[in-house]
């Protein structure tokens, strides 16, 4: 061991032993024997999350169609109840906050209805980073109005295949734009993009803005409504923890209160109007308008627990452990891992107000380290070309756990172990 090595365990220690979050840890299951670094993709199970669920199957067993109205909370009005609840982790009023359907579509329910083509302005900003389903998403929207997406749907290209600059984003704000959506934090290298600065200049060319969530909602605060955001949606089961294809959550600002849901269903309604069963629709007169079926109780309920965390911890509390965990990550690596034979660098920016929750470790090797972590119990994820995503999740995760992980990469390397994996990549990696 070197004696920096010794140096970042001792402070390892340290900054767990004064962690305060630390208390929350034990709330959650952690894969027997595995260090888990991928809370960004699945969240880990609380207890909380887990008494919830046992609580709406009990309510299902014991109730039945009286859950709607008698289950506690109640599931008829679960939706709205929840979108109250998350409401304060993007900084909205209860009312703009609804949980609904799932991430992809919410894209095309919110896309759909805010993107009004108009003589000129027929085109969509978005970036050639975005996750793939969101630009599946929006070239299907364009395709459905007979647009053809090679013209319309602009994509701004990232100077180095990791990041964006959000000038040059908003150089393709302009009077044939007719809508802009794009991420909050990039799903590879982890920057967080200026939101408030992106939506003053899309305002300024009368352009509505969404954006996509997924990847900072529970890891970074956001004000939405100060900044004036249009829309937004997310999903439940990255930081928030919600469990696998958990219920997603959409915003809409209150002065989008009276827009025609473009993808219009019954539990959209008016509550009190809901069961009249007329064929005309009475929207909910706010962001619950935008909902489409019946929730997915059982999908729903581990929300009801994991939410509770988060009003317990504090989203301040969450993003200043967090960013303390990125720094001592990238500190390691900056002097541990980056000189050769190591040879890793760091894809994520260093300053805080551009960085969201996880750090993409950079290797050529990268496919074939992350199988080696595996086999030594350490779960991160693969992002291709080179990434290797570590998520030090700020409820669940330590300083230590990210020492041993370091302690693992330099074995790894100076063994040479990783040439015992496969090259190509699993279905899922
Ligand atoms: C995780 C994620 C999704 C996932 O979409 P689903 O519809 O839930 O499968 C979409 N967009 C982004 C940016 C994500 O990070």
């Amino acid at each position: 061991m070197t004696d920096s090595l010794r140096d970042f365990r001792d402070r390892a220690r340290r900054l767990d032993r004064t962690d305060p979050l630390k208390r929350f840890r034990r709330r959650f299951a952690t894969p027997s024997g595995t260090i888990y670094l991928d809370g960004n993709s699945l969240g880990l199970l609380s207890r909380d999350a887990r008494a919830a669920l046992d609580g709406a199957v009990d309510a299902w067993k014991t109730l039945a169609i009286r859950g709607w109205l008698e289950a506690d909370p109640p599931w008829f009005h679960l939706a709205e109840r929840l979108g109250a609840r998350c409401a304060p982790l993007v900084g909205a009023a209860p009312d703009e906050v609804v949980m609904s359907g799932t991430t992809t579509v919410n894209i095309h329910a919110l896309v759909n209805t805010f993107y009004r083509p108009e003589g000129r302005r027929t085109k969509i900003v978005a970036d050639e980073l975005d996750f793939p389903t969101d630009i599946y998403a929006l070239k299907s929207v364009l395709k459905l109005r007979g647009l053809d997406p090679a013209e319309h749907l602009i994509l701004v290209r990232s100077p180095d295949g990791l990041t964006l600059n959000e000038a040059e984003i908003a150089r393709h704000f302009d009077e044939t734009t007719a809508l802009a959506f794009l991420p909050s934090v990039l799903y590879r290298s982890g920057q967080l993009l200026d939101l408030e600065f992106l939506t003053a200049r899309a305002h300024e060319k009368r352009i509505p803005i969404g954006f996509d969530c997924s990847h900072s909602v529970g890891a970074v605060p956001h004000e939405l409504d100060r900044w004036g955001v249009d829309f937004a949606l997310w999903c439940s089961y990255k930081y928030l923890n919600g469990g696998p294809g958990a219920t997603a959550f959409l915003y809409v600002n209150r002065r989008h209160f009276g827009l025609d849901p473009a993808l219009a269903g019954w539990f959209g309604s008016a509550k009190e109007k809901q069961f009249d069963m007329a064929l005309d629709f009475t929207p909910s007169p706010d962001a619950g308008r935008f909902q489409i079926s019946s929730p997915s109780i059982l999908n729903a309920a581990p929300l009801i627990g994991s939410l509770g965390i988060f009003e317990a911890a504090g989203m301040a509390a969450v993003r200043e452990k967090s960013l303390r965990m990125t720094r001592f990550l990238m500190d390691m690596a900056d002097a541990l891992l980056a000189a050769p034979p190591y040879g890793f660098s760091i894809g994520t920016p260093r300053e805080e107000a551009r960085r969201g929750g996880h750090v993409a470790v950079r290797h050529p090797e990268g496919l074939r380290i992350a199988e080696a972590l595996r086999a030594h119990g350490i779960v991160p994820d693969f992002r291709p070309p080179d990434i290797v995503r570590i998520a030090p999740i700020a409820l669940y995760n330590t300083f230590t756990e990210l020492w041993t992980l370091v302690r693992h990469l330099r074995e790894i390397v100076e063994t040479r172990e990783y040439e015992r994996f496969p090259a190509e990549r699993k279905a899922i990696s």
